[in-house]
C-alpha cells in the first residue's frame, strides 16, 4: 500500500492516467486501486441513501472512512442508517456537521432558508462541510451513477477534481438501479427505509419528496423550482 504524500500534480496525472485505465474496470477494481494507491488518504463519502458503496470500498479497504454530511435537516431514517452502517459494517464513520445548527442559521439568515436560497442553505450546509471534511484526504469515491439523471449521464469513472485538487472516483457510475439492487440482495447490504417508501433519491427531508411513476431517480429533490444538484458535483 502507498501512503506517498502525494502533490497536486501526482495526484491530477493519477487521475487521468486512471480515468483512462478503469473506465471499463469493475468497480470493486476500481476501489481496490483506489485502496493501493492511496491507503488512508482515501475516503467514500455517503449520503446513507445505501451502502453500497460503502460496502465496496470495505472489501477493497476494511476500516475504510466513509464521510456523512449530517445537515440538521435529514430524515431519522437517514440518520438511522448511518448508524445502523457504523455498528454493523467494516468501516470509520466521521459524521460532518455545518459550522452552524440550524438555529443558528435560522437566526443569521432567517428561518427556512431552504425555501427561500437553497443555493446559500447547500452552500452552508453541505458544500462547505464537505470541503473541509475531505481537507486530509487524496481521493475520495462517491455514489454519483449516470442513470440517475440527464445531469449525471457524463459521470466518470476517475477524474480530476480541480476545485478540490483531489481525485474523485464514481466506482458504479456505469451501473443500472437493477445492479444496485442485485448487489444490495447479493451481500444483503443496507439500505435507507424510504427507498421502500417511494423514495428513490434520499436527501434533506424538506427538500425531498416521493417520486411519481416515470420520474427519474432525483425528480423528488427540490422538485418544482429547477434545482437538480446540491453544488457538491458541480
Ligand atoms: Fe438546505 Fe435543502 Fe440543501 Fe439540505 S438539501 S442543505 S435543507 S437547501
Amino acid at each position: 500500500m502507498t501512503t506517498a504524500p502525494y502533490t497536486a500534480q501526482d495526484l491530477q496525472q493519477l487521475a487521468e492516467q486512471a480515468g483512462r485505465d478503469l473506465e471499463d474496470a469493475s468497480a470493486l477494481d476500481v476501489l481496490r486501486w483506489a485502496a493501493d494507491t492511496f491507503g488512508p488518504r482515501f475516503c467514500v463519502t455517503s449520503s446513507m441513501e445505501d451502502a453500497v458503496v460503502a460496502h465496496l470500498a470495505s472489501r477493497a479497504l476494511p476500516g475504510v472512512d466513509v464521510v456523512f454530511l449530517d445537515t440538521g435537516y435529514h430524515f431519522p431514517e437517514t440518520i438511522g442508517t448511518r448508524d445502523a452502517v457504523a455498528a454493523v459494517m467494516d468501516v470509520n464513520v466521521i459524521t460532518l456537521t455545518p459550522v452552524q445548527t440550524v438555529a443558528e442559521q435560522d437566526a443569521q439568515y432567517g428561518p427556512r432558508l431552504h425555501d427561500r436560497d437553497p443555493d446559500q442553505c447547500c452552500a452552508l450546509r453541505k458544500v462547505a462541510p464537505l470541503e473541509a471534511g475531505l481537507k486530509g484526504y487524496d481521493a475520495w469515491a462517491t455514489g454519483l451513477r449516470r442513470d440517475e439523471s440527464p445531469t449525471r449521464a457524463n459521470t466518470p469513472v476517475v477524474a480530476w477534481d480541480s476545485r478540490r485538487q483531489k481525485v474523485k472516483i464514481a466506482p458504479i457510475a456505469r451501473w443500472t438501479q437493477e445492479d444496485v439492487e442485485a448487489y444490495v440482495a447479493e451481500h444483503g447490504v443496507l439500505t435507507n427505509p424510504l427507498l421502500m417508501d417511494g423514495y428513490a433519491s434520499v436527501g434533506c427531508a424538506p427538500c425531498t419528496r416521493r417520486v411519481l411513476e416515470g420520474e427519474d431517480a432525483r425528480a423528488g429533490r427540490w422538485a418544482g423550482i429547477g434545482k437538480t444538484e446540491c453544488g457538491i458535483h458541480q
